[in-house]
């Protein structure tokens, strides 16, 4: 197991943004043992964890400052249809996909209308494509019929939607309304478990048990922090420790390669110099756009 890198204070965003996340795992990588910022002790008691938790956000914070949602979308109903795509498959791919779907039918009434083996074709590099149209049309069709051809505001009124859980209702609230929400995807779930924030599986718990430890106005920037981290640093089989900006800071540091150099090789995405998932990324995003359907 390669030495544990000092906590670091990355600076905000360089001018050229760009360059900025590289940097910045690089300097994380880079960095002196601490020595003194060590595994949190099996007792952690209830005030500690909730410290550790929240520093580790706040480092994550200055990391991915230019966080957002990874689907590319112009409206609330393009985000509620892109985020159902998203299940089982990478929003890279849903990106990629949208823009053909999204001009064919622009509005629920136009998506209810659909000819369904029409939109399943649109939708097929998605995976699940039987399964998803249904859910678009289904959704389409309660939208037309039950909420005057608009996506609502209400956790309770998107649940009830076909094929819309929390997670997805909780993507739509969070960042098509601005109402706090935490998104406990593959990526979430794994990391607050490695960071022994919470020990469930099940993804309301987690939701529920994660939440407690946070005020609800940092919930919605909280997911995309942990879900920006799962995917560039702290992969499910092989996490980068040797290049993790909060390696100090996490009882699970060595469960993946912590040899500095080997585990820059890792990083993915901006972090890696790679183009990230979007093909229209914020003006922030410090890394290249993705690249559209056949063009990777
Ligand atoms: S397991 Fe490794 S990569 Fe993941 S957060 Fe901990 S130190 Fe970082």
């Amino acid at each position: 197991m390669g030495e544990r890198p000092a906590a670091k204070k990355t600076k905000a965003a360089s001018p050229d943004r760009r360059s900025a996340a590289p940097k910045a795992a690089a300097k994380a990588a880079a960095a002196p043992s601490a020595g003194s910022a060590a595994t949190p002790p099996k007792t952690e008691s209830r005030t500690a964890l909730v410290r550790r938790a929240r520093r580790i956000n706040r480092e994550l914070a200055e990391v991915y400052s230019y966080a957002h949602p990874e689907l590319d979308f112009e409206n609330p109903f393009q985000l509620l249809c892109a985020t159902v795509l998203s299940a089982q498959t990478t929003d890279l791919r849903v990106n990629q996909t949208t823009p053909a779907l999204f001009a064919a039918y622009p509005t629920p009434e136009d998506m209810a209308a659909a000819d369904p083996e029409t939109l399943e074709q649109l939708i097929r590099p998605t995976g699940f494509f039987r399964a998803k149209a249904k859910s678009l049309l289904g959704l389409s069709a309660a939208l037309r019929d039950r909420f005057g051809g608009e996506v609502p505001g209400r956790i309770e009124d998107l649940v009830s939607l076909p094929g819309v859980g929390r997670k997805t209702a909780n993507v739509v609230l969070g960042n098509a309304f601005g109402v706090p929400g935490i998104t406990v995807d593959t990526h979430f779930g794994r990391l607050v478990r490695r960071w022994k924030w919470t020990e469930q599986q099940d993804a309301d718990r987690v939701e529920a048990e994660v939440g407690s430890l946070f005020p609800k106005s940092e919930w919605t920037m909280l997911s995309h922090r942990v879900i920006f981290h799962g995917r560039r640093v702290c992969h499910s089989r092989k996490p980068a420790c040797g290049a993790c900006p909060i390696a100090p800071l996490c009882p699970s540091y060595g469960e993946g390669e912590t040899d500095p150099e080997k585990a820059k090789k890792l990083l993915k995405y901006e972090m890696g110099g790679q183009p990230g998932q979007r093909l229209k990324p914020p003006p922030d995003y410090p890394g290249l756009p993705a690249r559209p359907l056949g063009a990777e």
